[in-house]
């Protein structure tokens, strides 16, 4: 199964935060499932927190293909309270901090560049 794949991968941890309670992760698609290349598969997939995941599919926080992340501009000045800036804001310009250790596991770079190309366009 997708998720238990993902969160073996991934040692049960979020790639952005590395938050490792099971009960707030997803495991998030980076091409959505509805997608023909959306497809089950741990390269097309990310531990992410409910947090995370959610800021992915929004287009919030983007994942670049070299495994940077970046939090979308009109976010990064905005002065909210410790979940923005701690969750998001400090996140920005650095490493994912959890990938899978083979590397067959890891994110596929061109789904990656597929869906941050959507992010830069949001
Ligand atoms: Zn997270």
């Amino acid at each position: 199964m997708f998720a238990s794949r993902v969160m073996l991968a991934y040692e049960t941890r979020c790639a952005v935060c590395a938050l490792g309670h099971r009960e707030l992760l997803d495991a998030a698609h980076i091409i959505p499932d509805g997608d023909p290349r959306g497809l089950p598969v741990v390269p097309n997939g990310l531990a992410l927190c409910k947090i995370h995941h959610a800021a992915y599919d929004q287009n919030i926080l983007g994942i670049r293909p070299d495994y940077i992340i970046e939090i979308h501009h009109r976010l990064l000045d905005e002065l909210d309270g410790p979940m923005l800036l701690h969750g998001l804001q400090e996140h920005h310009a650095r490493p994912l901090m959890q990938l899978p250790h083979r590397h067959a596991d890891q994110p596929d770079r061109s789904r990656l560049e597929e869906r941050y190309a959507q992010f830069r366009a949001a």
